[in-house]
């Protein structure tokens, strides 16, 4: 019998919980049985916690109780209750995947890892312990000072917990590689509620497939990242009106910065935004820099556009920096995410690839200008060649992104007022996504784009019908599933959880 301890002195039979847990919903038993803290329906943290959501189409979803374990232990009770009966649950982190029932779920139990909130670092070893209830700006100004980072989200207001599980695309992805490649140890709950510490030297596979692997293995209760020296950075936001001359600039800016990538301590977000109603249409840039100035040259080919309406980039703390980048999270509106991989085109081709792609976004989010309320933006991420050397040096990960070309994240999200337009905007993502996947593979057969290379989709940004798992190269997808089998046979996560599943076959 296995007995689990928690820090506030409950001490849980796990199979006594079991043996009632039939009769009872999940939050009644937590409640009844244990001292784990239960929110419902209108009282005040279960409101607060409903509007801890990027999207309200999330936070409109209404869970039976918010469960919010403050331990390892509470969350391996939990989940030994909820091992006894069938109710779908969730798990939820910062609330930013705007995917409905990923981290939010209408009638069962939403487990919030808000709770779980240390971040603890020890400068002997140059690590720094982070629970899956921060916020990449929670981590930031806990290590405001102390001389060390780690590596995270670009914007403060994302969560630690999918972010990572995601693989995590930071500002210092081209030196440190991704989020998830600095991760040393995870503390995981497993489907049968025993916790295990995850290392590269005790569970090597499934170390591996935690690495953009989502939450198809259990829940994680704490990260041990590995820590970097951080001094002052430098950064901000250049904002442009979107002329056709500005955007031709801006596309051929973009392609020559991710292939000549010439400083790995520079990161850009070069996006597009499109308010469809008043038809203003801006690009707004994401600037950082490990270190207090830029080099001259590094970032010339933005500046050089020149008839940038608003510069907000200065010398800054890390922190600082990630919480200004919060003014992007505009909150009180239903988000979708999307994304496609774009093989980098050389500098030939490039101009006519790049604005192919940019027009169909244009003309595609064009047909749905009388959603209420809509806003179309497109992120351009560099994906070099280097992220991916140093992503493979650390030990790698499910993305497994090789060196033989540079890429583009292309990240799509379209915003509106109500889910009475879901359907409308459901349709609107599906046909910018699919066609670029379209536009690339005419390219690759006409030869203006390189063909027979790996283009996985970036898990962090696919919207939920995208197939993540089956872009990714057949042996990691084949871990995936040996993995999930030694771990989670009975299919625990892939059926009572929403979020990217195994497929269990093509
Ligand atoms: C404004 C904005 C900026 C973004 N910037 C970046 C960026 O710079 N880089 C990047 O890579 N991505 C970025 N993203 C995408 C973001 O990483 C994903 O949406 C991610 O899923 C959000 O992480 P979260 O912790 O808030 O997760 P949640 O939305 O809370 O959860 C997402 C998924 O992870 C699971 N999960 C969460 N915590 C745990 C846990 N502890 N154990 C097991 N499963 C768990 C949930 O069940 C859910 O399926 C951004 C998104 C937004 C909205």
């Amino acid at each position: 019998m296995m007995t689990l301890s928690t820090r506030r002195g409950l001490v849980v039979t796990v199979a006594a919980l079991a043996a009632v847990a039939t009769a009872q919903s999940t939050c009644d038993l937590v409640e009844s049985r244990t001292s784990i803290e239960s929110h419902k329906r209108f009282q005040i943290e279960y409101t607060s916690e409903q509007s801890e959501y990027w999207s309200t189409g999330c936070g409109s979803l209404k869970p039976s109780c918010i469960l919010m374990p403050t331990t390892t232990q509470e969350v391996a009770a939990i989940v030994s209750i909820l091992a006894a009966n069938n109710e779908s649950f969730a798990i939820k982190s910062g609330g930013h995947n705007p995917n409905n029932y990923f981290a939010s779920i209408d009638g069962g139990p939403l487990i919030s890892t808000k709770k779980l909130d240390q971040v603890i670092l020890d400068p002997v070893t140059e690590t720094v312990r982070v629970g899956p209830g921060n916020r990449w700006d929670d981590v930031s100004g806990a290590l405001d000072g102390s001389g060390y980072t780690a590596v995270g989200g670009r914007i403060g207001n994302v969560g630690v917990g999918g972010y990572m599980l995601g693989g995590g695309l930071s500002f210092m992805s081209t030196e440190y590689g991704w989020a998830a490649n600095s991760v040393l140890e995870f503390e995981l709950v497993l489907a049968n509620a025993s916790v295990v510490t995850v290392t590269e030297s005790n569970h090597p596979d499934l170390f591996l497939a935690l690495k953009g692997g989502g939450n198809n293995f259990g829940i994680v209760t704490s990260y041990l990242l590995q820590a970097y020296p951080q001094g002052d950075v430098w950064g901000g936001n250049l904002i442009f009106d979107a002329t056709p001359e500005v955007s031709k600039a801006m596309l051929a800016a973009v392609r020559d910065f991710t292939e000549n990538y010439d400083d790995e301590k520079a990161g850009i977000i070069v996006t597009a935004e499109r308010t469809l109603a008043t038809l203003v249409d801006l690009w707004v840039i994401f600037l950082y820099y490990n270190g207090p100035e830029p080099p001259t040259g590094v970032f010339d080919k933005f500046f050089d556009i020149s008839k940038f309406k608003i510069n907000t980039c200065k010398t800054q703390s890390m922190h600082s920096l990630l919480s200004g980048n919060n003014w992007a999270v505009v909150k009180g509106s239903v988000y979708t995410i999307g994304t496609e991989t774009l093989p980098l085109p050389n500098e030939a081709n490039g101009v006519e690839v790049m604005q192919k792609i940019f027009d169909h976004w244009v003309d595609v989010s064009n047909t749905a200008q009388l959603i209420p309320g809509l806003i179309a933006s497109i992120a351009f991420q560099p994906l070099p060649k280097r992220l991916a050397q140093v992503a493979r040096a650390k030990g790698g990960d499910m993305i497994d992104v090789d060196d033989d070309i540079d890429r583009i994240v292309l990240e799509l999200d379209y915003s509106f007022l109500s889910n009475l337009s879901d359907a409308k905007v459901d349709k609107t993502m599906q046909d910018t996504y699919g066609g670029f996947k379209t536009i690339i593979e005419d390219y690759q057969d006409s030869g203006l784009l390189p063909k027979d290379v790996y283009l996985p989709l970036f898990q962090n940004d696919c919207y939920y019908p995208q197939d993540y798992f089956g872009r990714l190269k057949p042996e990691k997808l084949a871990l995936a599933r040996r993995v999930q089998a030694e771990v989670d046979p009975d299919g625990f996560w892939k059926t009572r959880t929403g979020g990217f599943k195994i497929p269990s076959a093509y």
